[in-house]
């Protein structure tokens, strides 16, 4: 005989049968989602989509606001020194030197050109120069 009393045998069986059990009844317990931890996962997921949405929108909006703030800056910065001189901040008047209009400082006597206008008087300068050589010579 393998068990050499029957009182070994009933703790084997015992043993057995409690393992069964407790094995049957933890897969339960393990497998099952309660009502309640089922709301919970969907509540977290639905937290989760609205979180991400949110971040996405407050990023949208910084970006929108960072936007704002640089214009401005820009035309705060515009006001400020608009026609003023860079090197000495006086005032600038609109002057014409060789018939184009230039920005000059009112106290420090700099000349400051806008775009192309320094192209545009040298290529005067070059066309009158041209034109002095050409009745020196006799060219034409
Ligand atoms: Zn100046």
């Amino acid at each position: 005989m393998i068990f050499k009393s029957l009182h070994t045998a009933m703790l084997v069986l015992f043993f057995l049968v409690f393992s069964v059990i407790n094995f049957y009844f933890f897969s339960l317990i393990k497998n099952t989602i309660s009502p309640q931890e089922e709301s919970m996962l969907e509540n977290k997921e639905i937290e989760d989509y609205f979180r991400k949405r949110d971040h996405e929108k407050l990023k949208e909006y910084r970006g929108k606001l960072k936007k704002i703030q640089l214009t401005e800056e820009k035309e705060a910065r515009k006001k400020l020194h608009f026609m003023h001189c860079p090197k000495c901040g006086a005032e600038m008047q609109i002057v014409k030197l060789e018939g184009i209009e230039v920005d000059k400082c009112s106290e420090c006597i700099g000349i400051y050109f806008d775009n192309e206008e320094l192209e545009k008087l040298l290529e005067i300068k070059f066309e009158r120069r041209k034109t002095v050589f050409q009745k020196i010579f006799g060219l034409k």
